[in-house]
């Protein structure tokens, strides 16, 4: 080892999901929505392209103030009380680096999203990891010890299981004196956001995401909620570190996808559709798994290796997420796509399961 890297940051970082070049393969392995952003998201970046072409010259706005608006207005918030970020990953990061400070451990599922630790120990911050039930569910007297702050997803990943507000909020109720983060970066599949509860409990912070609900991950928009003062340090934190976080395209293009609340209802509908339609088709192959109310199904199956299965679909053009991690070694995570796609995922598996 040369001298300099005994002062290099190490650290083993996050794997994302594959995105494979070619085209022609079923993607259900990263939880990106299967349809296309709302129509008037296109038209935002045409208009884009047409007249604010030579404004790319300059800096972006670094509030962000057009895409804050249309935020704060949609949730009946103000506009010092959400913070954006390119996408809720960035989000995260900044409030990991913001709230977590303290010589205490933060807490977070054993089974969970697995950015949480990778941040933790890039800024340092001692985590301690809370083992789920067997039924994949987050046991909140768990989260009741003292500790350096909470985070976890609602509903979880990979697991897709949601926790009911009043559990969360007695999660909250025993962490005052820290900050409590909830990721929904699933909660428009079928949950009850926390939302609410910001008006109550000045320590909680809501992060949410443009990727998937509103099919706009290749545009990288996600947003925290919470009171003014949180949100005032996340701005700090932000400020301290690149102020140029949202690109102009993306200011323009994110208030359109916000606006047509019609298209956004009629997406989210016909996943949770497929998704309950899908959830039938497994269970009578054989697959088992805890009740989701995301994108995607976390499922087992009794007989056949979850790894087997992985490389059979892959090998035929379907990609889905497998987790080589103690506990979830012989699941698969399957996001939801077209009807199209969850057909051609059916019929190989009836296939393969013979
Ligand atoms: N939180 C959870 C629980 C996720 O699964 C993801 C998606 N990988 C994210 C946050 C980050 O999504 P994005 O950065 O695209 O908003």
């Amino acid at each position: 080892m040369r001298a300099w890297e005994e002062n290099v940051r190490k650290v083993i970082p996050y794997v994302p999901g594959e995105q494979p070049k070619q085209k022609d393969i079923i993607k259900l392995n990263t939880n990106e929505n299967p349809y296309p952003p709302a129509p008037g998201v296109q038209k935002a970046l045409e208009q884009f392209s047409a007249l604010s072409y030579d404004t790319l010259r300059k800096y972006p706005d670094p509030s962000a103030d057009v895409l804050v608006e249309s935020l704060a207005t949609y949730y009946h918030l103000e506009k010092d009380q959400v913070f954006v970020g390119v996408g809720s990953d960035d989000v995260l990061a900044m409030a990991f680096l913001t709230f977590f400070n303290s010589s205490r451990p933060i807490l977070f599922p054993d089974i969970t999203y697995s950015f949480y630790d990778v941040w933790a120990d890039l800024f340092h911050i001692p985590y301690e990891r809370q083992p789920l039930d067997e039924r994949f569910r987050i046991v909140k007297s768990d989260y009741y010890k003292k500790n350096g702050g909470v985070i976890f997803p609602n509903p979880n990943a990979p697991t897709g299981v949601l926790m009911e507000l009043d559990e969360i909020e007695d999660i909250i109720k025993h962490n005052q004196d820290v900050i409590v983060i909830v990721d929904e970066a699933y909660i428009d599949f079928g949950g009850t956001s926390a939302l609410p509860l910001i008006e109550k409990y000045d320590n909680l912070l809501i992060v949410q995401t443009f990727s998937k609900s509103r099919s706009m991950a290749g545009m990288r928009i996600g947003y925290a909620m919470g009171n003014k003062t949180l949100i005032k340090y996340l701005n700090d934190v932000k400020y301290s570190f690149n102020s140029y976080t949202m690109n102009q395209t993306v200011l323009a293009a994110g208030p359109a996808a916000i606006e047509d609340e019609a298209y956004f209802q009629g997406t989210r509908k016909k996943i949770i559709e497929t998704r309950e339609r899908v959830k039938k088709e497994l269970r009578e192959l054989g697959f088992a798994f805890e009740d989701s109310m995301s994108n995607f199904l976390f499922v087992t199956h009794e007989k056949y290796m979850a790894r087997d299965i992985f490389e059979a679909l892959k090998r035929s053009r379907i990609y889905v997420r497998y987790f080589n991690h103690p506990r979830i070694d012989n699941h698969l995570r399957i996001s939801i796509g077209t009807d199209e796609e969850m057909d051609c995922l059916i019929k190989f598996l009836k296939e393969y399961l013979k």
